[in-house]
């Protein structure tokens, strides 16, 4: 038998991050200023982010170096294991070997620290004292939380009101870190005031959230803005995943065929893929899906546009999938996955066909969540799940074709916080969403009007 779990000693933990622009085989289009529509040049970003992370968000640099400082704090959880999926492969009869990377290890109990700490480190090394953020599901919050606690930074969490309202122990953890949180829309902004005035019942969005957020730093001095996905320096963090799992493989002699990710705006997916895709850019043979809610089905459902990160129309425009950034999701337990964008690199991959992207319904996901619980232990997060439910699928169609091949899934997160979800699911009273493309063509008239060439 091989062994259950590859582990790497921490002075195996990557160097570098790996920045795939340089590698796109075409290239992404550039952000442009919301309100001039022109394109953005690195001071227009410097009132929101810090400078080195402007320089990563552009640069064409293939490598780019971990700070000994960030190793540091990576090191409380990281390397990650790799584990091998043996009772759930049993369960399945398959000849497929399932792997899963897990990052529910981290202390905020998902992948997110990985872009938080390196976040928080730039801007404590530049002078900033305060953060805001939005967040989904939580996930995000708490990791931000978390690193601000570590290098000393205050932060303001602006939390999406129907997940704020469904996991109270967010709040909790938030606050045990010493951050702020704000259930979003709010009465402390002018975005937030505004949307409650005319919708005192809004459920809120992550498009609300982030628009809120930026408001927030923008009106406090020395406070800079942070985003946990989407963006190209948060993909570049994210990819310390895909380089230890790559190293992990080498160790066993094996090398994944396909790669499975749940994909909200993008970052888990592309910090396992990346690594792997730069083999594929190359001309190895490789799978790679996103995996997303069939009720926020971006990249299968949106359009290849420029668009708005935020339903405030404050942020750059990117161009992207998007389902309109006033589509508003439905409340699904995936929060994580609620989002009506998603990162330019993963667009631009899945636009040239070298990803792929699939959709699954929440009562298969749960089902398959509680499989993995009582085979593997492990209590996924909803998000996670999804990509759990894709990777049976697959071996199961390699049990039909008798074929042996090597599955990888990203797990993302544990899904402690979302217990109440599960209990909805056990309970027989989890809905599919019934949702109607027409809600998504709505949404899609409100695209900003700007030609590409
Ligand atoms: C945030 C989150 C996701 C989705 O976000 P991506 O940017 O697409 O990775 C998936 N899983 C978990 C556990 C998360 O916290």
């Amino acid at each position: 038998m091989e062994v259950k779990k590859v582990l790497l000693n921490e002075s195996d933990m990557p160097k570098y991050w790996y920045n795939v622009l340089p590698d796109l085989p075409n290239p992404i289009d550039p952000p442009l200023h919301p309100a001039t529509g022109k394109p953005l040049k690195p001071q227009d970003l410097e009132r929101l982010f810090a400078k080195e992370l402007i320089e990563q968000e552009l640069s064409n640099k293939s490598e780019i170096e971990i700070p000994q400082e960030i190793r540091e704090v990576y090191a409380i959880y990281r390397p990650t294991p790799l584990v091998r999926a043996y009772n759930l492969e049993k369960a399945l009869k398959t000849p497929a070997r399932i792997y899963y990377k897990n990052e529910s290890v981290s202390p905020a109990g998902s992948h997110k620290p990985n872009t938080a700490i390196a976040q928080a480190y730039y801007n404590k090394k530049e002078g900033t004292l305060s953060l805001t953020t939005e967040t989904g599901a939580g996930q995000w919050g708490s990791a931000l939380a978390f690193a601000g606690s570590i290098f000393g930074l205050n932060v303001k969490v602006y939390m999406v009101k129907v997940s704020y309202e469904q996991k109270p122990y967010r709040k909790s953890m938030i606050n045990v870190w010493g951050a702020q949180i704000f259930p979003s829309p709010s009465n402390t902004t002018n975005v937030g005031r505004e949307i409650l005035r005319k919708d005192p019942n809004n459920n809120g969005s992550l498009g609300i959230a982030i628009s809120e957020a930026i408001e927030a730093a923008l009106e406090s001095p020395n406070t800079h803005y942070t985003l946990g996905s989407v963006l190209n320096h948060v993909l570049l963090h994210q990819t310390i995943i895909g380089l230890e799992a790559k190293k992990q493989f080498e160790l066993i002699n094996q090398y994944p065929d396909v790669i499975l990710a749940p994909c909200g705006g993008g970052s888990n997916l592309g910090g396992i893929a990346l690594p792997f895709v730069r083999d594929k850019i190359n001309g190895r043979q490789l799978r790679v899906v996103a995996v997303e809610p069939a009720s926020c089905p971006t990249l299968t459902k949106g359009a290849y546009a420029y668009d708005y990160a935020d339903s405030a129309k404050m942020t750059p425009l990117l161009f992207m999938y998007t389902l309109g950034h006033n589509f508003m999701p439905p409340s699904i337990h995936a929060g994580g996955l609620r989002y009506h964008g998603d990162s330019p690199i993963i667009s631009r991959l899945y636009k040239d066909g070298i990803i792929e992207a699939t959709t699954l319904k929440q009562n298969e996901v749960f089902e398959a969540a509680v499989l993995f619980a009582k085979t593997e232990g492990i209590i996924p997060a909803p998000e996670t799940a999804h990509a759990i439910k894709a990777a049976i699928n697959e071996a199961i169609i390699a049990k039909q074709e008798q074929k042996q091949k090597n599955i990888l899934i990203c797990f993302s997160g544990h899904g402690h916080f979302d217990m109440a979800a599960y209990d909805n699911y056990l309970s027989g009273n989890l809905k599919d969403i019934e949702f109607s493309d027409n809600l998504i063509k709505e949404a899609l008239k409100d695209l900003p009007n700007i030609k590409v060439n």
